[in-house]
């Protein structure tokens, strides 16, 4: 569904991305790691649409978005969430939940989904009146992950999903992206916990200095002697 094809990237003439060149298909986790600063975000960025690209191309489903912008994105059915989960602090979760249905089609079905997003996080259900700034991180992270469900996307963006939690909320969260994944979402997931990300993964690409170094199955890649000494400690 999402193809990305030797893409290259800048900030102000620093190139961040090299020729990266990346696949999600359709009903797939993919988890995409790598270091601090190794482009991770920068790509995501670029799929989105929030920044250009300077080279190559990116298509989702057969269609070049090059020259798309970002709204034409989200609109074509993908959910970004980004890694600052970026809530409305001073609104409660349900209302940044109904902030999140901000396309006619997503608004229209906005009920139904807010009661799939608390069957999914049934701790979201209980403080749906609670202000966002008042929630603790995982709940944060929840609430950042239902406001991109409200748009029903058919592919979820995540970018760092579990960064600063405790590691039984990063598990309980994971749970909950192969779920809405079984549910028939992709998922492009990013994420620092390499051994959580692979476990999950159907496939999964190493991003180093700008480069895809690896990429495969997530269970070829867990057993790579490269992976397990610089991602999995062993
Ligand atoms: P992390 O896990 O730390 O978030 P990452 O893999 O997501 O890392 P990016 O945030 O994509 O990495 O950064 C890739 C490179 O681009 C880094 O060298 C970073 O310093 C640089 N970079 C990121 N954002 C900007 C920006 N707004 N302006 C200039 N350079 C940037």
């Amino acid at each position: 569904m999402l193809r990305v094809d030797h893409v290259s990237a800048h900030y102000d003439g620093v190139q961040a991305l090299w020729g990266v060149s990346l696949q999600v298909e359709e009903g797939a986790i993919v988890a995409l790691v790598g270091s601090n600063g190794a482009g991770k975000t920068t790509l995501l960025r670029a799929i989105s649409r929030l920044l250009p690209v300077s080279e190559g191309s990116i298509t989702l489903d057969g269609r070049d978005l090059a020259s798309a912008g970002s709204h034409d994105v989200v609109e074509a059915g993908v959910a970004h969430v980004p890694e600052a989960r970026q809530l409305f602090p001073m609104m409660t979760v349900r209302e940044n939940l109904e902030m999140g249905a901000y396309l006619p089609a997503a608004r229209a079905q906005a009920a139904q989904t807010i009661a799939h997003v608390f069957d999914l996080f049934p701790i979201l259900g209980e403080r749906r009146a609670q202000l966002a700034s008042t929630l603790s991180g995982g709940e944060q992270q929840m609430l950042a992950i239902g406001r991109g469900l409200m748009l029903r996307p058919r592919l979820l963006i995540l970018d760092e999903p579990s960064l600063g939690l405790a590691p039984l909320v990063v598990r309980s969260i994971l749970d909950i992206v192969r779920r809405v994944n079984r549910e028939g979402v992709s998922v492009l997931l990013v994420e620092q916990n390499v051994s959580h990300a692979l476990a999950i993964a159907t496939s999964a690409y190493v991003l180093e200095n700008g480069r895809v170094v690896l990429h495969g199955p997530a269970a070829e890649l867990a057993g790579n002697p490269h992976v397990k000494r610089a991602y999995l400690g062993l």
